[in-house]
Parts: C-alpha cells; sequence; structure tokens
C-alpha cells in the first residue's frame, strides 16, 4: 500500500465509513466501454456527511476524480491516481415541491424522468434516453432532441475537492454545448430544476417517440461511450458523424474497434486488452478527419487516467 492509499485507510478507518472502499481497483466494470485501468482508491460514500468528512480530512495533493454511469468516458489502462468517488444510494433522493425538481446526482437520467412522467412534470423527457446519472448530466450539459440538461438547471449543491460546500446557480456562462464550465471542478452532489406541470399523456407520447426514435438510430446492447466527438458547430455546416461518413471513416477498424452501422459517430468496442486502443482509435480518426477536410473534432468523451 503506497502512502496515499495508507492516509485514506487511516481516514476510513478513523471515521468509521460506511460506505465501500477497496484500494488498486479495476474500474472496467464502471466504464461503458467495459474496459478501464484501476482506480488507487476507489470509493463509494453512504451519505454526502461521510463524503464531506473524508474530503475534509485527505491531504490537498491528493487528486479526487467523480465517475457517474460511466457511459461517457474512457478510463485509460494507466488507471486513475488519487481518489475516485462514485456516488451510490446516499445520492439518490428525487422530490419536487411548487416550482423544483430535486434530484440526487446518483439519480439516472431515465429514473428522473420516469418520476416526471408519474409526477405530471414537462420537459424531462429527453432524460428518458440518456444512460447517465444527474451529476453526469449537469457535468456534460447532456441533451438531446432539441433539449439539453441547462435548460432546467436552477442550481446544483456540491462540494469541493476539500470537502467545502459550494452552490452553483444558472448563468448564461455556466453552460455551453456539451460542458459547463464550472461544475466540472466540483463534486456534483445535488441538482435543482425548474419545474412546469403538463399533461402526463403528452409527456408520455414524447418519451416513446424519443425511446423509438433512439432505438433506430442508436446501437443497442454493445460497449460504446455515446457521441464520440462533439458537432463542431462552430467550424462547420456538417456533424461530427458526417465529417466522419464524408472522410471516408466510416468502415474505418482498428484491434476490434469500430463506429457503429447505426451511428457513424458511436464508436463501438469489441475488445478486453486496452482502453488505450479505444483512445487511439478516435485520435486517429481526428487526425485523418483534419487530414482530409481540415477540420478538428474534439472529444465529447471524458478520458481519465494515466496511458
Ligand atoms: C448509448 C448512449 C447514448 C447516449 N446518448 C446521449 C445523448 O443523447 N445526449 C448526451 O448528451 N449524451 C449521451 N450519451 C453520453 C452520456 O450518457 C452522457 O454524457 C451522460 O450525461 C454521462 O453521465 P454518466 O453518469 O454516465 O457520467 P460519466 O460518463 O461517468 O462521467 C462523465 C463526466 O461527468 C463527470 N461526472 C459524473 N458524475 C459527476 C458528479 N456527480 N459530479 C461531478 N462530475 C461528475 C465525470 O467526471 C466525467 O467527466 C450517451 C451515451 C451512450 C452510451
Amino acid at each position: 500500500m503506497n502512502e496515499n492509499q495508507q492516509i485514506l485507510k487511516e481516514i476510513f478507518l478513523k471515521n468509521k465509513v460506511k460506505g465501500n472502499y477497496k484500494f488498486d481497483y479495476n474500474l472496467s466494470k464502471y466504464s461503458w466501454f467495459g474496459i478501464g485501468g484501476n482506480a488507487e482508491i476507489f470509493y463509494i460514500p453512504s451519505s454526502l456527511e461521510e463524503l464531506q468528512l473524508v474530503l475534509s480530512e485527505k491531504e490537498e495533493n491528493i487528486d479526487v476524480t467523480v465517475i457517474g454511469l460511466g457511459s461517457n468516458i474512457i478510463i485509460r489502462d494507466g488507471g486513475i491516481p488519487g481518489l475516485v468517488v462514485r456516488l451510490g444510494n446516499g445520492f439518490n433522493n428525487i422530490s419536487h415541491n411548487k416550482n423544483t425538481v430535486f434530484a440526487g446526482a446518483a439519480v439516472q437520467d431515465k429514473v428522473l424522468s420516469k418520476y416526471c412522467l408519474k409526477n405530471s412534470i414537462i420537459g424531462f423527457e429527453f432524460y428518458y434516453g440518456i444512460p447517465g446519472t444527474v451529476g453526469g448530466a449537469a457535468c456534460m450539459n447532456a441533451g438531446c432532441f432539441g433539449s439539453e440538461t441547462k435548460d432546467f438547471f436552477i442550481k446544483a449543491k456540491c462540494l469541493s475537492s476539500q470537502g467545502e460546500h459550494v452552490e452553483l446557480n444558472y448563468s448564461e456562462e455556466l453552460f455551453s454545448y456539451r460542458k459547463n464550465n464550472f461544475l466540472n471542478k466540483h463534486i456534483i452532489c445535488e441538482v435543482q430544476f425548474n419545474k412546469e406541470i403538463g399533461d402526463p399523456l403528452t409527456i408520455n407520447k414524447r418519451i416513446v417517440e424519443i425511446n423509438d426514435q433512439r432505438k433506430e438510430t442508436q446501437p443497442q446492447k454493445v460497449m460504446t461511450a455515446g457521441s464520440t466527438f462533439k458537432n463542431p458547430f462552430d467550424r462547420s455546416e456538417f456533424k461530427a458523424w458526417q465529417l466522419i461518413d464524408k472522410a471516408g471513416l466510416r468502415e474505418y477498424e482498428l484491434n476490434g474497434i469500430s463506429f457503429s452501422e447505426k451511428h457513424a459517430n458511436f464508436i463501438v468496442n469489441r475488445q478486453k486488452d486496452s482502453a488505450n486502443l479505444i483512445e487511439d482509435f478516435g485520435e486517429n480518426i481526428k487526425k485523418e478527419v483534419k487530414n482530409r477536410l481540415g477540420i478538428e473534432l474534439e472529444w465529447e468523451i471524458k478520458i481519465l487516467g494515466n496511458r
């Protein structure tokens, strides 16, 4: 056990934490690609209070990385140094009052969407098709079918890497396309959304439409992390998948990694040797699109850890 692990072990034991923790823990099952390196220290806190305590006692130089459901990440083979936090049951609350929906960061987007349907709350239909958590959605400004997380976002309750409580309110500068500019520096613990009552039949119809469209246009039951590259709206009239197609790279394959037949911006991984190979595949695509079409693609997938 190294020094960082020893420090965290002492904090966990001293505070008799109820959460789960492991050292040099392989994260393959926490990435939708089904492969990835180890967390130096892996921790699923049992509650906000417990997480706050652990963070406040940890040395500042021990990095903190949060993962959600792993539907938009590559975890490199060299693993993630420091403390890797995955929020679990202590962060699964959902409720609403007159004007606001409250959702813990570990709540799955689909679960939130169903909750809203049950309570005739309109606008959250798009979350039905996004396979991540509320924390991941706020961090990525996840969206589809014309809606984005920022459209309903009021504020996020977060912790800093040293356990300080931080509240981030909606502002124009907070979010941009598939990105927020501040939340990714914090651990998002709960998000509050604007609530609007709608007709449950309309909400349900929209969910069915979104679900059907997804089944038609996206691969099912494969190891993918959704859109690989952002659409370069500021640099091209074409979407990322169209650029990949135009560059003649739709059929490109490397070591059991290729694009989905249904969607030329979704990487499908069919190998269990290395997560770095998935990054290499994406980097080759970036290079070739730049060479052939002169447009620089930008990763939407977050790449975590060391090579
Ligand atoms: C089949 C498929 C379809 C998809 N379709 C869409 C789509 O239509 N639209 C879309 O926007 N995305 C889509 N995605 C991508 C992905 O589902 C979203 O980006 C989702 O919001 C990621 O959430 P997650 O919990 O899986 O986060 P992860 O993938 O685990 O993490 C993503 C990023 O969020 C950070 N993060 C996660 N939780 C927290 C937290 N609590 N606090 C701070 N940071 C956090 C991580 O550090 C990482 O940087 C799709 C993915 C797949 C596999």
